[in-house]
């Protein structure tokens, strides 16, 4: 299907998997009103579909959604490199609804993980998404892991100012209900804990945008952005993002605007894009770019940030966590199993979590890598596995190691070498979500690792406020 741009661009023949040619609403004024943006193909155009993607993409399609019979309507597109949206880390993930109890409360992923969670179990209710309120112990066995379960009850009950709720197991507790765990020094309980169907929540949030005028173009890499100038030309601040993926027509050297300029992409923006089938490379231009691209995020961002002139370039490191999937008779367990978190891991710790089915699977490890595309499970020899044996076993002495088998892997995309997954230790790294500075509407998202799963409506939520200070009900 092609789409016909409204602007004297290149034709942009974005291979769109379904939407329409004419978005609804692309006539009327969008709300970044610039000569330029006024004539821009789309409002918002999502780079990435994620469920972080998909969730601000539907977000941002319901605020145009409720303003389409006024001067308020807008239109999103949102732009996949694949074939499939969701084929990264939103399918190769723990499928946990995090309770959010493993930050500090001023943080940004405390805060939508919180929210997140309220929502995502709302969401789910109504539109049939499979989950679970599972609950889910956490346990320690030494005194260490004790105090670690301590601060993480002071942080929801205590003067941590989370709220989450959490309660003490007793011990005789675990020793009757606990289906074989051992907690030598302990169990903490987080009841509002669950699981939930990854591959669900993103069709139904990809059915939701389509249904309110959203667009999604598949097999479409973003190769190169660029800020318009004032009369909807480049402006000469964009480039393509390396070898091999540029459209051989972004511009050149960056050209530093003098201070008095708006700042580049006040009159919107120009993206390359390339068809992943053809190799063809087609534009489109959007008022606002979200860059919600995962493990391609630094990418994206460096597509900007770098020909601007604004060193030194976004990188991101690989911490890949390996799956094993359990196939013994028993032990057979109902609810989450969790280590207490070692201060400063990448990971929470090599857990059970459960599929719908009741299907049990350990995971995920720390295995740093180069690539980003290294998603071989399990380490020369099965070394991985051993180590996974030896963890397990420290809470789930009867787990039979021969019913273990490598399943999967997924890649949790840091902002730091060490990067640590919780505060308590040093490392910690926040999720980034901010209108860059310097540049106008470009929403960046960096280092969506976890609880990125459960924080994506609330992402949503976070990027209309960002953009529009306010947010649609959905
Ligand atoms: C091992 C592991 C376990 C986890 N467990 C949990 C959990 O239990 N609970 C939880 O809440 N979170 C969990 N997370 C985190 C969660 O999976 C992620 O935060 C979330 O899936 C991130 O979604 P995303 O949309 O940002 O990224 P992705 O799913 O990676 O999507 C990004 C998309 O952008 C596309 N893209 C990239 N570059 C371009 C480009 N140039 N042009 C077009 N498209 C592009 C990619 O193809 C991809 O589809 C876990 C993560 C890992 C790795």
């Amino acid at each position: 299907m092609m789409l016909a741009p409204r602007r004297g661009t290149a034709a942009a023949a974005l291979p769109l998997r379904t939407g329409c040619a004419c978005p609804r609403g692309a006539q009327r004024p969008p709300p970044f009103s610039s000569t330029a943006a006024a004539r821009a193909d789309f409002t918002h155009v999502v780079i990435g579909g994620g469920v972080v993607g998909l969730a601000v993409a539907r977000q941002l399609a319901l605020r145009g959604e409720a303003g389409a019979s006024s001067s308020s309507a807008t239109t999103t597109l949102l732009l996949e490199r694949h074939g499939a949206v969701g084929t990264e880390t939103s399918s190769r993930n723990s499928e946990v609804i995090h309770a959010g109890i493993y930050y500090g409360a001023a943080t940004l992923k405390a805060r939508l993980c919180v929210r997140g969670k309220e929502l995502l179990y709302g969401f789910c209710a109504r539109h049939g998404v499979g989950h679970r309120r599972t609950g889910k112990w956490i346990v320690a066995q030494t005194h260490a892991q004790r105090e670690a379960l301590e601060r993480i009850e002071r942080l929801c009950n205590g003067g941590g100012g989370l709220g989450v709720p959490v309660r003490w197991v007793a011990d005789a507790e675990v020793r009757r209900d606990g289906e074989g765990v051992r907690a030598e020094a302990g169990a903490l309980e987080s009841p509002t804990t669950g699981i939930v169907d990854a591959h669900g929540l993103m069709v139904a949030l990809q059915g939701l945008f389509e249904d309110v005028g959203g667009v999604v173009a598949l097999n479409s890499p973003v190769t190169a952005i660029a800020p318009l100038g004032s009369s909807g030309s480049r402006s000469g601040s964009g480039s393509s993002a390396g070898a091999g993926s540029g459209s051989g027509d972004s511009a050149s050297s960056p050209s530093p605007l003098p201070s008095s300029s708006p700042p580049p992409g006040s009159a919107g923006w120009e993206l390359t894009v390339r068809d992943a089938a053809t190799g063809e490379t087609s534009t489109v231009t959007a008022e606002t770019i979200i860059n919600a691209a995962g493990l391609g995020a630094a990418d994206v961002h460096n597509m900007i940030a770098v020909p601007a002139g604004r060193p030194p370039p976004a990188r991101l490191y690989y911490a890949k966590g390996n799956y094993f999937s359990y196939a013994g008779p028993r032990p057979r367990l109902s609810r989450l199993i969790y280590p207490a978190p070692e201060p400063g891991a990448a990971g929470l710790g090599t857990h059970l979590t459960l599929d719908l089915a009741g299907r049990m699977r350990f995971g995920p490890d720390v295995e740093w890598v180069d690539s980003p595309d290294d998603l071989a499970v399990g380490g020369a020899n099965n070394a991985r596995l051993a180590a996974a044996v030896a963890e397990i076993h420290k809470y789930l002495p009867g787990v039979d190691p021969a019913c273990l088998t490598p399943d999967y892997a997924g890649i949790r995309p840091k902002l730091s070498p060490r990067g640590a997954v919780g505060a308590g230790g040093g490392g910690f790294n926040d999720f980034v979500i901010r209108i860059e500075d310097g540049f106008a509407g470009w929403v960046n998202l960096l280092g969506i690792e976890s609880p990125g799963l459960t924080s994506s409506l609330a992402i949503g939520e976070e990027v209309e406020r960002l953009l529009y200070g306010s947010v649609t009900p959905s």
